[in-house]
């Protein structure tokens, strides 16, 4: 048969001119596309020659060739993988058989430009990318079978293309770009060398290229031997490493390959603290490799800091930083995704849509989720050393995934008024011993655990032996926003709204006492509320204090101290939240205030009592008072008048 001109599908020379016409700011992309090609060819042949071993034609010793050639100006790339016959170039080559692609062109014309690569992405354009860099591109194929059989196709991208029979030798495909002038570049073998270890490193197959060195021979002494010239010697190079590490079986891979490989991705010195390596079947296919780290990085907190996993489309490289693959929570996580579904051209945009994506992030997050209520199960003091480092970033999925709130209020650790610095609880263990009277889980958050201790807000539940749970990372504020129950039982801040912890039959003897109380000391309230109108919501006797004077409480939704100092640290601004003085009707104070009320109301004495109580209340919670040089006089003052001076 002789050479034929045909047309390409129109949707194909569209597609055609937009690859010309510098659709890719990316142009190194055309020979990851060709070399992933000739890795699904050998694939494909390897996976038939399975049923027929006579279609490998002796010739199975995989490998894909690059072979520059800077005398003609050429770039070829062989492989010995299936090949084509020529129906299946023209069907392959010519036309775009896949459905939709009449709306997707229209899709690119509407938006009329021709430097579009977020929508083409989508389409992905495989053999055509060689267009970026040639202006002439031949393929020589042939499937298994006679010699004869081979096919030749080559086109200028004119919208013409020609085919003719080939007698060809080896089974297999040879795509020959004939490079623009101004690339070059492609000829050169650092150039070669450098996008291969990019972006096909990976491949399983050898992806190899002859390099040849010239050298002065030298002599037994191992000196050059003057006068002798040179020597050229060429020999077969892999350029690619072929560690598909997560392609492989589990079984396969040992623990130290598993730590090299997370060395080299993470950057990081030291082994992980867990490696989950598992493949994905059904819906969405994909092998993927994770690796929890031991250590949190410093920069785990700063907001421009390069999160995401790789991500493999088929061992072909797509993006070192996926961060549509996992959740921001999960951030620490490092590791690999190799997808079979998706398009190798899958752009930014599209992975930020994408429904596979979406499915693969999923699946991942539940795996995570499940590897560390695992480990914390069977080993909780591993677990532990892994919380004290991403604990406070994990705790951020109780407020953003709500989905896996189950699980991830299973993984959350707190540290208690019942564990000792640096020991943990979780809310389970918590629920488990609490006493049979107690009906809510308790908390208190603020900065650290020290700071925590002496809250006089904890009195009241040191009383009854109740836990009270230490919330101190930033993050906690938010957590207990998301957080409100567990097991039924509804978490609630010690330093908020009303409190209820007594059996009907205490509060109906305490019922009596407050009465009472409420009596003795309505009127000097009203004096101390009135004297700090400003700063107060309201004063009232305490249920919660047993020993300490006094203490501000918030409102069950207001704002409380930790979130204020929380707000200010971020430089947001601090909305006005007046909260509830709460003084302490069994305190020695009390007395004292009430018999100079009853002596004299107007005893200026009280207003400084109770604007000391109040900045009392803001000192002990680790608030700062607002007019700290007159605290201190009035002190002194006292000081002084305690003595009788
Ligand atoms: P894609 O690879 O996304 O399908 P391409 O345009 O790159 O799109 O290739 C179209 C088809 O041409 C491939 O699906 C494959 O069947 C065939 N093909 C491309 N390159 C080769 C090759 N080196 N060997 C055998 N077949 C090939």
């Amino acid at each position: 048969m002789s050479k034929t001109t045909k047309q390409f599908q129109t949707e194909v020379q569209q597609l055609l001119d937009l690859v010309i016409h510098s659709l890719y700011s990316n142009r190194d992309i055309f020979l990851r596309e060709l070399i992933s090609n000739a890795s699904d060819a050998i694939d494909k042949i390897r996976f038939e020659s399975h049923s027929d071993e006579a279609l490998l034609e002796g010739n199975s010793d995989w490998k894909i060739k690059l072979i520059p050639d800077k005398t003609a100006g050429t770039l070829t790339i062989r492989d010995n993988g299936i090949g084509m016959n020529m129906a299946e170039v023209e069907e392959n080559i010519g036309t775009i058989a896949r459905s939709g692609t009449k709306a997707f062109m229209q899709a690119l014309k509407d938006k009329a430009s021709t430097n579009n690569p977020e929508l083409i992405g989508q389409f992905g354009v495989g053999f055509y990318a060689s267009f970026m860099v040639a202006d002439k591109v031949t393929m020589e194929t042939r499937k298994p079978g006679s010699p004869g059989a081979g096919c030749r196709w080559e086109s200028i991208g004119d919208g013409t293309y020609t085919v003719e029979q080939l007698t060809k030798e080896e089974r297999g495909t040879e795509i020959t770009l004939h490079l623009k002038d101004e690339f070059k570049e492609y000829l050169d073998e650092w150039k070669i060398r450098s996008i291969v270890k990019k972006y096909s490193d990976y491949i399983q197959y050898p992806v190899v290229m002859d390099i040849t060195r010239s050298e002065v021979p030298k002599g037994v002494d191992g000196k050059e031997i003057e006068g002798a010239g040179t020597i050229e010697t060429t020999e077969e190079q892999t350029l690619n490493s072929m560690k598909a590490i997560w392609a492989r079986p589990k079984s396969d891979v040992s623990e130290e390959e598993y730590q090299e490989f997370y060395k080299h991705i993470s950057h990081d010195f030291e082994n992980p603290f867990n490696t989950i390596h598992f493949s994905a079947e059904g819906t969405s296919e994909f092998k993927a490799l994770l690796y929890l780290p031991a250590k949190k990085p410093f920069d785990l907190f700063m907001a421009d800091r390069k999160k995401g996993l790789q991500l493999y489309v088929k061992r072909v490289f797509i993006t070192d930083h996926c961060e549509e693959l996992i959740p921001d929570y999960l951030r620490f996580v490092k590791g690999v995704v190799d997808s079979s579904d998706l398009p190798l051209n899958v752009s930014r945009e599209i992975l930020q849509e994408d429904v596979q994506i979406k499915r693969i992030q999923k699946n991942l997050v539940s795996k995570i989720l499940s590897t560390l209520s695992d480990v914390r199960e069977k080993k909780f003091d591993e677990y532990v050393s892994f919380w004290k480092e991403f604990g406070p970033v994990i705790k951020e999925g109780l407020h953003f995934d709500y989905a896996n709130k189950e699980k991830l209020q299973e993984l959350v650790l707190f540290e208690s008024t019942k564990t000792e610095a640096g020991s943990f609880v979780s809310l389970k263990e918590y629920v488990e011993r609490m006493p049979e009277a107690q009906q809510e889980i308790y908390y208190i958050t603020g900065d650290n655990r020290a700071a925590l201790e002496t809250s006089p807000h904890l009195e009241v539940f040191r009383a009854k032996n109740y836990e009270v749970l230490f919330l101190t990372d930033p993050v906690d504020e938010w957590v207990v926003q998301a957080l409100t129950e567990y097991k039924e039982k509804k978490l609630k801040a010690v330093d908020r709204g009303d409190l209820d912890l007594d059996s009907e039959e205490e509060k109906k003897e305490k019922e009596a006492k407050q009465e009472e109380a409420q009596k003795e000391y309505g009127d000097l309230l009203s004096l101390v509320k009135g004297s700090l109108e400003d700063r107060i919501k309201d004063v009232r006797l305490s249920k919660r204090l047993t020993e300490s004077a006094c203490c501000l409480v918030a409102d069950e939704y207001g704002m409380n101290a930790n979130m204020e100092r929380i707000l200010k640290a971020m430089n947001q601004p601090v909305p006005e939240s007046k909260r509830v003085l709460e003084l302490n009707p069994t305190h020695p104070i009390m007395h004292v205030m009430a018999d100079l009320f009853k002596g004299n109301k107007d005893d200026g004495r009280l207003k400084d009592y109770a604007e000391l109580l109040y900045d009392q209340a803001l000192l002990t919670e680790g608030s700062p008072i607002k007019d700290p040089l007159r605290f201190t006089r009035l002190v002194s003052e006292l000081m002084v008048k305690a003595v009788g001076k």
